[in-house]
């Protein structure tokens, strides 16, 4: 089991790919806390032995409190995110605030609360892992009407390499993920929301070179890999896990 004796915790674990991450961890042998901001969509992950606790990532009083019932973890996965969709002449000032808010606030609150109990953890074991999910679009790539989303998951990838640069030698490793464009509820509901939505679709999977979308399990591998000591000598890295599209 690659994460054995591991306690990590996942927001947004509800559904898409912070659920799976959920599942997979749990399957490695992690003690998994998976919170949401969704009680309703944590409900039936205890029947997985996954330990579930709601936190809403832009509630600063619950971030701490949260990071005081995790105690020394080893691992934190910040998943939470929300895409904004439109150009700059789309965007108001509130969605901005609310993007950075949820998107990048939220890691950099999560991170600070849990940090200290983390660092006694690495000083014990001499590793833990932070992974950030950011996206391939972020200062990877430009994607046409994701300005406000682009720019908080660029902002997520410069937090992941300062996290990673002022801890490296207490044995703190943090990475960002860049996953492309993947299956999920809330991918569902953006093609929903399109004029032509069977055309959103075809969009969608047209900018992937493989052909498809990917689905969450194409990506948790990576997360189970970014969490364990199998990535002991990776950190700082924006890991990109898009189907080809930088190619
Ligand atoms: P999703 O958007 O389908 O689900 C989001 C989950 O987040 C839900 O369970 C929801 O209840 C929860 N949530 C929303 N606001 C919250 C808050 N304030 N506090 C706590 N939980 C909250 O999930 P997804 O599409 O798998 O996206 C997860 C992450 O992956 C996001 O950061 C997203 O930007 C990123 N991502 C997604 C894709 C994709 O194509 N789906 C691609 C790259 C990156």
């Amino acid at each position: 089991m690659r994460l054995a004796g591991k306690r990590i915790l996942i927001t947004a674990a509800g559904q898409g790919i912070g659920r799976a991450s959920a599942l997979a961890c749990a399957q490695e042998g992690a003690q998994v806390l998976a919170t949401d901001r969704d009680q309703a969509l944590l409900a039936d992950l205890g029947a997985n032995g996954i330990e579930t606790a709601v936190l809403d990532v832009t509630d600063p009083v619950a971030i701490v409190a949260m990071a005081t019932r995790a105690g020394r973890l080893d691992g934190l996965f910040n998943c939470a995110g929300f895409v904004h969709h439109g150009t700059i002449l789309d965007a108001t000032d509130d969605d901005w605030s609310f993007s950075m808010d949820l998107n990048v606030t939220s890691m950099l609150r999560l991170t600070r609360a849990c940090l200290p109990a983390m660092l006694d953890r690495a000083a014990e074991t001499g590793s833990v892992s932070i992974l950030n999910m950011a996206s391939m679009a972020s200062s990877i790539k430009g994607f046409v009407n994701r300005t406000v989303y682009g720019a908080t998951k660029a902002a997520v990838i410069g937090l992941t390499k300062a996290v990673a640069a002022d801890f490296v030698k207490q044995g703190v490793r943090c990475n960002a993920l860049c996953p492309g464009t993947v299956d999920t509820p809330s991918l569902r509901g953006r093609i929903a929301a399109a004029a032509d939505p069977v055309q959103a679709e075809k969009d969608f999977v047209a900018r992937q070179p493989m052909g498809r979308l990917a689905t969450v399990d194409d990506i948790t591998p990576l997360v189970v890999y970014l969490l364990s000591d199998e990535s002991r000598f990776v950190t700082g890295q924006a890991v990109l896990v898009d189907g080809g599209v930088t190619i």
